[in-house]
């Protein structure tokens, strides 16, 4: 089995062999760009280095010596040679990008006798020591996990030593003790010499990287984004070129289009004399991409044309990382690069433009999860006017975030699980911050640039991110921020701009998102594709109004209990409740129909002609009574009843087990009073509407909770009563429907059956799902996450659809249902109709429309777009 390849050998098509650097250098080297030669250990090595016990077994050893011979040859340079000696980077490189997560060792190949060696032939002994030092320091961290810290402290004691800012600033002579006394900590940590060996090094650097691919903080990376522990990370050795030369070379990093933005414009940040990842390290403060015209034209001229043929070839913006050495430019890596939702989109539509990819392209590269983001508030304009500014630093992620300061990741966690919106503050992030940028609003950083390790991964989570603001003093130890004679301390409030960079104090108030041209432009690429129409669960006109401007095209769930909770109703609700003779009842229904009836007008004009499909009342009724004392004594006066009888009623009516208790239809059966009122509330409604302002509803009336088909038709038969009352009435008839939700197994069995009344279903996935399982909705949440920890269930069946048990149910209950009704309608409305992998679902089966909540309707409309193609 061919466990290595050579950079020559290998092409993208390989990415899951070859890891997605290792693929990405094996391609740049095919179409001729100035890459170092070089050679891949595929992560088939790394899984079966695991599967070995954890060691290099004499096959694969075999393997990288040959290829290592060959790139000797090539570059006419040996690993360990005196005279002419050949260094290296290992490089980790794993098929899914996992930015900063493992580790990589430059310079491998020096010791005591090759830089020697090297300084006379270079003729620049400094630069050979500046290598031969972080050589150490790499190799220590990764390889014999010495803390770097104990390094960095000696470097920050030199320069304080020699009254110097810049590493730059050091001296050969400096860098030699430097040389010497990390080979001292070498030592005294590890009792052995540091590895002088450079074959020793090499074989030692490459089981390092297997391992990095299990070391904490990648796998909770990987836990965070979905990424199976299994695939293994290759490994990447690569000849040399060297940034720290002098002051002709220089290293950095650079976007084909701003991430942030999307603007067609390349973006970019470099150190002069500097290698590996200074520049986002924050060591100096880098400089801007453009700003290497003037130092060196014709590097810059060249890179500029290897971006744009990079993003040409790869059809996407690239995410680049280059060196100059001695004013030769080569490219160390190129991968996708990661962006905001709004650049993602700005950036989509304007390669259609361009005709570098199709409309159809554009709707798949976009995840629909990540729209979310735009729909984020932003700092409301008259708030930020009279806001008091702090600092400025980089716009690296957008979005406005308030919150409290917090200046460690437990600390941030801590707080967040407190209810606390909390904005992380760090000199710099690291991935060991993760979580703690996980639970925060937004994350404020004093060094590092736009593309920083803070900057990136706020990006990537949509969250709005400031970095570089150079002017703050942060100790994080001290869990203080100053600026001037300012301080903030932890809890204090502060606000970041991620659009401007601007950082202020205290709370300002935010204001929704408005939708930008290219947004509207990509959603009616989607529109025109999609099957799925796309409806929102809502129950007031405001809800509604907005889910059309988000796209809705009807309502899927107005769910009518909600409007029983308004003002003072849920007093005439609890009456209507707690009556004891029907005409009681029927008194405080008479109560409430108008107020429902108002509600529904209200629907209905905000919908316009689009569909609306009405929920009767589905939950048990004991949700609206009283359980505090006090207020059940009021109500007893209200309803002149003694208060112990009232307290016995409330009692009466609690149920051990409410969810599978007396609620939807099964209301009907015993109170049809309600039912009655809430059909005779929609239908005036219509009637009305089409009275006096000619406006065509088709209301469309959802029977909860059906398992059994004489329900349905007990239901059905009630309604059908109160609506030809209502028409008469009126003397208007107006066009409904009458159907039922699907959330009981036995209704998905007896659908052809039920078919035979009903005009519709709708899934209701939530109970389907409850019921399915026998998991309670409100419950399994706790034992849930253990089931995912281990392994048991890879989802959570109550946020994305069980195919194999709930999706067939559903698919039994389409497939009966159009036995007897063949143009039945057919829906989801449960929580699933908002989440992307549910919604392809229902593209799947044939079902005519999703619904969901407001703000995940843009979600839903492209996610059934990208289900169609
Ligand atoms: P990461 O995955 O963390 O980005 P890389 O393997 O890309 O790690 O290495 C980090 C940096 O080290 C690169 O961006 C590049 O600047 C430098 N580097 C890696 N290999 C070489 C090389 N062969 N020559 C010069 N610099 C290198
Ligand atoms: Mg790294
Ligand atoms: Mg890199």
């Amino acid at each position: 089995k061919k466990y290595v390849y050579a950079f020559h050998e290998g092409s993208t098509d390989l990415k899951p062999l070859l890891g997605g650097k290792g693929s990405n250098l094996a391609e740049m080297t095919r179409i001729g760009l100035p890459v170092p030669g070089g050679y891949t250990v595929t992560t088939e090595a790394c899984i079966e280095y695991y599967e070995k016990g954890n060691i290099i077994w004499d096959e694969l050893r075999h393997q990288i010596e040959e290829k290592q011979l060959e790139l000797e040859k090539v570059m006419e340079k040996t690993l360990g040679d005196i005279k002419n000696p050949l260094l290296v980077s290992v490089r980790s490189g794993a098929a899914v990008s996992m930015p900063g997560m493992m580790d990589t060792i430059l310079n491998l190949g020096l010791n005591d006798e090759t830089a020697k060696g090297m300084a006379e032939i270079t003729k620049n002994p400094r630069f050979v020591f500046d290598s031969y030092r972080r050589l150490i320091q790499m190799f220590s961290d990764v390889v014999l996990e010495i803390p770097k810290y104990k390094f960095d402290n000696l470097l920050e004691t030199k320069k304080r030593e020699k009254e110097v800012k810049s590493d730059t600033d050091l001296t050969e002579e400096d860098l030699r003790e430097l040389v010497e006394a990390f080979k001292k900590v070498v030592k005294k940590e590890t009792g052995k010499e540091f590895p002088q060996n450079p074959k020793d090094q090499l074989m030692m650097a490459v089981e390092a990287v297997f391992r990095s691919w299990n070391n904490p903080r990648a796998r909770v990376y990987r836990d965070l984004n979905d990424i199976s522990h299994t695939m293994g990370t290759a490994v990447n050795i690569q000849v040399m070129v060297f940034g720290n030369t002098g002051e002709d070379s220089g290293t950095g990093v650079a976007f084909t289009r701003n991430p942030s933005t999307g603007e067609n414009k390349l973006y970019g940040e470099f150190l002069m004399n500097a290698q590996g990842e200074d520049v986002v390290a924050g060591i100096r403060t880098p400089r801007d991409i453009e700003e290497l015209k003037e130092i060196l034209p014709e590097a810059y001229e060249q890179f500029c044309e290897v971006a744009k043929s990079l993003e040409t070839h790869y059809r996407d913006m690239q995410d680049i990382e280059f060196t100059i050495d001695s004013g030769t430019l080569y490219m160390l890596q190129t991968r996708t690069g990661k962006r905001t939702a709004n650049a993602a989109i700005q950036i989509a539509v304007d390669m259609v433009g361009e005709k570098l990819i199709t409309k159809e392209e554009a709707i798949l590269r976009l995840n629909p999860n990540d729209l979310d983001q735009l729909l984020h508030p932003t700092f409301n304009e008259k708030a930020l006017n009279d806001a008091s500014f702090i600092t400025n630093g980089l716009p690296a992620s957008s979005g406005a975030a308030s919150g409290k300061i917090y200046f460690s990741p437990e600390d941030a966690v801590k707080a967040k699980a407190d209810g606390e919106r909390v904005i992380l503050v760090r000199n710099e992030t690291s991935p060991e911050d993760i979580e703690g940028m996980v639970a925060s609003v937004g994350i404020l950083t004093a060094k590092g640039g736009m593309t920083s390790h803070a900057a990136v991964v706020a990006r990537g989570m949509g969250k709005c991110c400031v970095s570089g603001a150079g002017e703050l003093n942060i100790n994080e130890s001290e869990k203080v921020m100053s600026i001037d004679d300012q301080h903030f301390g932890e809890g204090d409030f502060i606000s970041l701009d991620g659009n401007t960079g601007h950082v202020y104090a205290g709370q300002i108030e935010t204001q929704d998102a408005s939708l930008g041209g290219e947004f509207l432009t990509l959603m009616k690429w989607a529109d025109s594709v999609r099957k799925l129409k796309v409806r929102t669960n809502a129950d007031t006109p405001k809800d509604s109004a907005k889910a059309v401007e988000f796209g809705a095209e009807g309502i899927g769930l107005c769910r009518t209990e909600h409007m029983f909770f308004e003002d003072n109703r849920i007093f005439v609700m609890r009456r209507m409740i707690l009556s004891r003779s029907v005409e009681d009842r029927k008194k405080a229904l008479d109560q409430l129909m108008p107020m429902q009836k108002k509600d529904f007008i209200g629907i209905f004009k905000a919908m316009g002609s689009r569909p609306v499909t009405i929920r009767l009342l589905d939950p048990p009724l004991h949700e609206f009574l009283p359980s505090e004392k006090a207020d059940i004594e009021k109500l007893a006066l209200e309803m002149e009843v003694p208060y112990s009888r009232l307290k016995e009623t409330v009692f009466e009516l609690k149920e051990v087990n409410p969810m599978l208790g007396h609620r939807g239809c099964r209301l009907a059966v015993t109170y049809p009073e309600i039912y009655e009122m809430q059909v005779r509330a929609i239908m005036e409604a219509a009637a009305e509407l089409k009275q006096k302002e000619n406006q065509e509803v088709i209301p469309e009336i959802m029977i909860p909770l059906v398992g059994e088909v004489k329900e349905f038709e007990y239901v059905k038969e009630l309604a059908e009563n109160v609506i030809k009352e209502v028409f008469e009435d009126y003397d208007v008839t107006v066009p409904y429907l009458i159907g039922t939700m699907i959330e009981i197994p036995r209704a998905t069995i007896i659908a052809d059956e039920i078919a035979k009344g009903a005009e519709f279903f709708s899934f209701g996935t939530n109970d389907l799902t409850q019921m399915t399982y026998g998991f309670s909705r409100d419950d399994a949440g706790r034992f849930i996450k253990e089931y995912r920890e281990k392994g048991i269930l890879e989802k959570d069946p109550f946020q994305q659809i069980d195919r194999k048990g709930v999706g067939e149910l559903m698919k039994m209950a389409i497939e009966r249902g159009q036995q007897t009704r063949k143009d039945i309608k057919l829906g989801i409305c449960g929580e699933h109709g908002g989440e992307p992998n549910s919604v392809e679902f229902c593209h799947m089966i044939g079902l005519d429309y999703v619904s969901c909540s407001p703000f995940r309707v843009p979600i839903a409309r492209l996610a059934a777009a990208q289900a169609a193609l």
